[in-house]
Order: structure tokens, then C-alpha cells, then sequence
């Protein structure tokens, strides 16, 4: 049986998806104006781990990840510029030009972390369509009211509105300044943003409301019934998008499409945080998989720091945090390579690694499961196991890391055999000390050289 906690009803439940065999599952994705870092990507290997938990129980997972390209603004409530607009003409570049470059940065240290391929990556710009026509069931129904600058949701037509943070509407964001403007209440929210000043803006569409562009929840919202339903099982993201995100999310989808709940589980994945507060773009301080990378670090090693905290638990990131994963990582693939392969799946200890999966994807206790299992010398049907887990685990436990010799080096054996065939042996050994030099020696075998690194 798997449990998983639902943020809704703030326990552990019992998943049973809407339609049987069948999960949808949306995560929302990232704002492509700036590199993703290693904190944004705790959260994607949680809903990865998710993923997979889910498709370990046999069921046939959708799963949509959108790609906000527009709308997104510095404050997450209905102030400050557009990121997207800001990031362009800080770096002189079109809206498009910066959203590609980072989305494609960003899917690259995605599948560095062997995070498996949603579905669909929507993108906010591709489904403008869709997000107006939602707008227009919000209006036609009585949802909405026009300020000078823009259209927006009146939360207090809405009695749910809260459910998900438990917060009245008057405590809400208890202590923030929240900028009223023409607002009816503090926690309305916009669905559609009036251009302003024309030409100010290189994003903006016609709309029945005037020139504008969505507001960043209505695009979630309308993207993700757009492919999973109008109902669907999942929905997950980081914690801080639970609060107002996914609040006016519920608020705006439970209205227009009059069903409840619209998301029957909703699941949170706790920051990873530096010494001193979050790691978020906005505040600058940032590292990313791939700089990571540069430094030595493998991304799988990354993957398998995050098994240290289960995923509802604040993380800390340190340098002797990570140094201490990447060890850990080597020592256990080291151990599984001097594994003898047998037959078969010992099932006592897959037991126990299913126990932690399905505890709300308890990743801690699963690893320790693994530990256990890679340890025990009386233990049988290791390696098919460990295989099993590794469906969990994505850290590629059983591949061994393939070695690619450098053209260059390839060159310099051909030389040199070459050499040998003409009995030049004072070249042979000159070139010989040339590949030793960039780090490979050079073996003479009946089939011609075989280079190893050294
Ligand atoms: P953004 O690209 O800023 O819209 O964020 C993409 C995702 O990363 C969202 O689900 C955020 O909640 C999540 N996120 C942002 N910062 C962190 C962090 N430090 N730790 C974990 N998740 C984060
Ligand atoms: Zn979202």
C-alpha cells in the first residue's frame, strides 16, 4: 500500500488515483529566466522520486511539467516586473532568446540527474488560448473584477479560499505588506495584466480585456487540466509555492471548472537552504548542476545527497555536505562492483526497501535499506535486487562509467604503431612518453594498441 502526505488534509493517506491503473501528476516548473540551481533541483528530484515510486506500484503516470515564460512576477503576489521582460533587457536579448537558453541549460543538468522525461513540458506562451478561455469562464460566472491594471479574481466569492495553508483570508500573509492597490481584498489575484505604456513590453497578446498577458497562476492552472482533466490525482512543487501559488491555483480551477477537489493530493518538497537562509535566484547566490560538474562533483552524486533528508525536511548545503555524498556514492559503487553475480532477488530485503518507498517515499530509510543489503555477506540474489531499487534510486548503480580515450591520445597510439611496424623503436618510445603525458598508457595487444588510463 502506498501512503503519501497530502498537504490538503495535512496527513498521510492511502494513494488510490482517480481512475484506476491511470495517475496524472503535474509539477510546476521552472521561471527560464535565469539558470535553475541545486535547490530548485531538490524539488524535481522529489517529484522524480515520486514519479517513480508511483510507476514502481504499477501504475501508468502523465506527468506535465510546464515552462513559465512569461508572467512570473519579482513578487509573487501582483507587483514588480515581469522576470522574464527584467532578465531580457538586462542581458540585451529578446524574452524568447533568454527562455530558450535557459530552459535548454536547465533540461541539460535535468537529464544529467537522470530525471525521467515528463509527458509534456508546456510552455506559458503556447497556451495563451487556453488561459484566456479560462479567464472567460472565471468572468462569465461572476469571478472577476476589472482594476486599471488588469483583471482580477475576487477571492472572497470563494469560501474555500485558504484550505490548502489553513489560513483565514484576513490572516493571511499575516505581517507582509500587501500592495492593495485597486484590490477588493489582500489576497485577490491577477489573471490578467494590462500591458501599460505600448511597446513597453516585447510579451503581450490581444485578449477580450485589452493588450496584456497572464498572470503566472492562471497559466499552471489552465495548462495542466488542459492534459490531465479537469480533476486530476497530483500536484506537487516546492514549498514555497504552497501559500499563494497554489492557493489562488485551487481557488481559480475549483470555481471555473466546478468540480473539488480539482487536485485530489497535493505534495510539498522542503528547500534546500544555505547557511543562512534559502539558495533562490532572486537573492544571487546560486550554483547549478553543471558548474558542479566542473568541479568534480557528479550529478548522481548530487541525486544521492538528496536521499540524505526526506523530502518534507529542510536540507542544508555545504561543501562538506556534498564532498561527504560523493564519497559515500564512490564507496557504494565501489562495494556493488565487487559484487559476485547470483541469481535470483532477495526478497526479505526488497521488502523492506518497498516498506520505505511506500512510507511517503521515505529515501533515507531506503538507502539504509541498501547499505544493509550491499554489507551483508551471507546475503543472496544481491545484484537483483540492488537492480529493483535502482528503478527508485536513478543512481545508475549497475552501469559501469564508460571511458572515452581523447582523439588526440587515439592519434598519437596510431603514430606509434605505425612506428613499431617500421621498427622506428626510439619514435615508439618517444610517443609512448607523449600518451603517458596526457595521462594514458599505451598496451600492444594481437589486435593492435589498447589505452588505459592511468
Ligand atoms: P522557479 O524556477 O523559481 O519558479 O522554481 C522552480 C521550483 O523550484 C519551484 O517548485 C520552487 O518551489 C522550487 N525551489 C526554488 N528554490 C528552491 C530551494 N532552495 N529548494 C528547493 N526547491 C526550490
Ligand atoms: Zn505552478
Amino acid at each position: 500500500m502506498l501512503r503519501l502526505y497530502n498537504t490538503l488534509s495535512h496527513e498521510k493517506e492511502e494513494f488510490k488515483p482517480i481512475k484506476e491503473g491511470k495517475v496524472g501528476l503535474y509539477t510546476c516548473g521552472p521561471t527560464v529566466y535565469w539558470y535553475g540551481h541545486v535547490g530548485n533541483m531538490r524539488s524535481y528530484v522529489f517529484a522524480d522520486i515520486l514519479k517513480r515510486v508511483l510507476m514502481y506500484n504499477g501504475l501508468d503516470v502523465k506527468h506535465v511539467i510546464n515552462v513559465t515564460d512569461v508572467g512570473h512576477l519579482t513578487s509573487d503576489a501582483d507587483s514588480g516586473d515581469d522576470k522574464m521582460e527584467a532578465a531580457a533587457s538586462k542581458e540585451g536579448k529578446t524574452a524568447n532568446e533568454i527562455s530558450h537558453f535557459y530552459f535548454d541549460a536547465f533540461r541539460d543538468d535535468f537529464h544529467k540527474l537522470n530525471l525521467i522525461e515528463p509527458f509534456k513540458w508546456t510552455w506559458a506562451t503556447e497556451h495563451i488560448k487556453d488561459q484566456i478561455s479560462m479567464i472567460g469562464i472565471l468572468e462569465k460566472k461572476g469571478y472577476t473584477y476589472k482594476t486599471s491594471d488588469g483583471i482580477y479574481f475576487d477571492t472572497s466569492k470563494f469560501a474555500d479560499y485558504g484550505k490548502l495553508s489553513r489560513k483565514k483570508i484576513d490572516g493571511l500573509e499575516e505581517g507582509k505588506r500587501v500592495e492593495m492597490g485597486e484590490k477588493k481584498n489582500k489576497t485577490d489575484f491577477a489573471l490578467w495584466k494590462f500591458s501599460g505604456t505600448p511597446g513597453e513590453r516585447q510579451q503581450e497578446w490581444d485578449s477580450p480585456w485589452g493588450l496584456g498577458f497572464p498572470g503566472w497562476h492562471i497559466e499552471c492552472s489552465a495548462m495542466s487540466s488542459k492534459y490531465l482533466g479537469k480533476q486530476f490525482d497530483l500536484h506537487t512543487g516546492g514549498e514555497d509555492n504552497m501559500p499563494i501559488h497554489h492557493e489562488n491555483e485551487i481557488a481559480q480551477s475549483e470555481c471555473a471548472w466546478g468540480k473539488k477537489p480539482w487536485v485530489k493530493t497535493w505534495m510539498h518538497g522542503a528547500f534546500l537552504n544555505i547557511k543562512g537562509g534559502k539558495m533562490s535566484k532572486s537573492e544571487g547566490k546560486i550554483q547549478t548542476i553543471s558548474e558542479l560538474e566542473k568541479d568534480g562533483i557528479s550529478p548522481l552524486a548530487y541525486r544521492y545527497f538528496t536521499f540524505s533528508a526526506k523530502y518534507r525536511k529542510p536540507l542544508v548545503w555545504s561543501e562538506e555536505a556534498i564532498a561527504s555524498a560523493v564519497s559515500s556514492y564512490k564507496r557504494l559503487r565501489n562495494v556493488i562492483a565487487g559484487i559476485e553475480n547470483r541469481a535470483g532477488v532477495n526478497k526479505k530485503y526488497l521488502k523492506e526497501f518497498e516498506a520505505r518507498i511506500n512510507d511517503d517515499l521515505d529515501m533515507p530509510g531506503a538507502l539504509a535499506v541498501l547499505w544493509k543489503l550491499v554489507r551483508d555477506e551471507k546475503a543472496e540474489g544481491k545484484i537483483g535486487t540492488i537492480k529493483k531499487m535502482d528503478q527508485i534510486f536513478g543512481l545508475r548503480l549497475l552501469e559501469t562509467e564508460e571511458v572515452v580515450v581523447p582523439e588526440d591520445v587515439i592519434v598519437i597510439a596510431e603514430e606509434r604503431e605505425k612506428a613499431r611496424a617500421d621498427k622506428d623503436w626510439a619514435k615508439s618510445d618517444e610517443l609512448r612518453d607523449e600518451i603517458a603525458a596526457k595521462g594514458w598508457s599505451v598496451k600492444d595487444g594481437k589486435n593492435g594498441f589498447e589505452l588505459e588510463k592511468i
